[in-house]
């Protein structure tokens, strides 16, 4: 039996009022949690010394792009896990805008397995909401789910899905079987395919085209009433406006249901590093100037906004390397969320780290519907685990990163707080910034 012994982690991620339970022990035995407190021996386990590391539920992240089929020089499904264990994550959702889309369950299916023979993490197919995202017609969103991939979390991420009548029938057809639309809210007709700046005196004064937040809002107001009419449930993409946040807010007092997702640069970085024209910080949705940043983080503190998403977005230098217009929109985020979160959010005192555990595992696991992560590390669950050095400064390298793409906005800056090892199984897939 394969056995491993974690001695002295503090379990501060199981507990969900914010206290800590302390220094434990866990021991996990053939990939699952089966003792945890104080245990002074286990015959034959491989025996990992925890002191001073805090233990989570394996990370999970609702938007990940990962670039297979279609992109293999961007990112593949392989790398793209790999660049996951490292950054501490146990499950990913693959979003659908591959080439070709994931539309059809057989294009599911094909991600499941392909995830699974990575071993490193779960990797689970986001199913499209329209047919090769045109924004008209359905996809097969009930082959999808009936398939070994079990599809509940539809996105046409990258497009919104703009047209109301579209997205009525498409919340309607999830709600049979529990399923949720997670929206890119982008009106194209308040923010085109050009519109890569936050609109403000800067974006006129760069000569960029303008990303209106009400191009957002405007949107996500929409589709909460549609979730109400419906009976639904809608999940908001990467939130990036304080005005967004009030919707939700709203949405919330009204007992709509509504979920959302922030990205750790939305949570930190701000529109004036467009003043350089640097590709690296183009993204979709944009840079937001400090007030909107001071709104999101205030939101995932106090629950509004319920989990951190990366949206990890892999790109090939001839994509990424180009006059900002042209420039693919994205930025990778991986391998670096936890830190970030850390940073900004634990010694930034917005939350503990068992308010990390509910934001980047928890919360992400229940909306996704992920019954084997966001667990409490309770005897009895899948050890899908990451251990977290909270002291830990790490600067990071670009160069050092084993996703195949380089469009890292955090490159040179020193974070505090960092993966140490990842879990999966029970198995450790990652350590200290590389694959085990
Ligand atoms: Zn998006």
């Amino acid at each position: 039996m394969a056995s491993l012994l974690i001695t002295g982690a503090d379990l501060v991620g199981r507990d969900s009022d914010g206290r800590s339970d302390g220094r434990a022990d866990i021991l996990v035995e053939d990939g699952v949690i089966t003792e945890v407190g104080s245990i002074r021996s286990a015959k034959g386990a491989d025996v990992l010394d925890a002191d001073g590391l805090v233990a989570l539920p394996g990370l999970v992240d609702l938007h990940t792009h990962l670039r297979e089929p279609g992109r293999e020089d961007a990112e593949t499904i392989a790398s793209g896990a790999a660049a996951a264990a490292v950054g501490g994550f146990t499950a990913v959702l693959a979003m659908a805008n591959t080439n070709p889309v994931t539309d059809t369950a057989e294009a599911a299916e094909r991600i499941l397995d392909l995830g699974r023979a990575t071993g490193l993490v779960d990797v689970v197919p986001v199913g499209a909401v329209t047919k090769g995202l045109d924004g008209e017609e359905l996809a097969e969103l009930g082959l999808m789910h009936r398939s070994r991939a079990r599809t509940t979390f539809f996105s046409d991420d990258g497009r919104c899905v703009h047209n109301a009548r579209v997205m009525r029938r498409a919340l309607e057809y999830v709600r049979a079987f529990g399923g949720v639309v997670s929206q890119h809210a982008q009106d194209p007709n308040l923010a085109g395919p050009q519109a890569c700046a936050h609109e403000g005196e800067l974006s006129g004064r760069l000569g960029l085209p303008g990303w209106p937040g009400i191009a957002e809002e405007s949107i996500v107001a929409r589709d909460v009433m549609l979730a109400r009419h419906t009976g639904s449930r809608v999940h908001v993409a990467h939130v990036s406006t304080a005005g967004t946040v009030e919707v939700i807010r709203w949405a919330r007092a009204q007992g709509i249901d509504v979920t959302a997702e922030v990205t750790p640069h939305h949570l930190v970085l701000t529109t004036d590093l467009l003043a350089g024209y640097d590709p690296t910080f183009k993204v979709n949705p944009p840079l937001r100037p400090q007030e909107d940043v001071d709104a999101l983080r205030a939101a995932l503190a106090d629950g509004t906004i319920d989990a951190v998403a990366t949206d990890h977005a892999p790109h090939a230098r001839h994509d990424k390397e180009h006059a900002f217009v042209d420039a693919a929109f994205g930025m990778l985020g991986l391998e670096t969320a936890l830190s970030v979160v850390s940073e900004v959010m634990v010694h930034g005192g917005f939350l503990d780290w068992a308010g990390v555990a509910r934001v980047m595992s928890q919360n992400p696991a229940r909306i996704a519907g992920l019954a084997a992560h966001g667990s409490a590390l309770a005897v009895g669950d899948a050890a899908h685990l990451t251990l977290v050095d909270p002291s830990a400064e790490v600067t990071v390298d670009r160069s050092a990163s084993v996703s195949l793409s380089r469009n890292n906005p955090w490159h040179g800056r020193t974070l505090r707080g960092a993966v140490h090892a990842t879990f999966f199984g029970g198995r450790v897939t990652a350590q200290k910034g590389a694959l085990a």
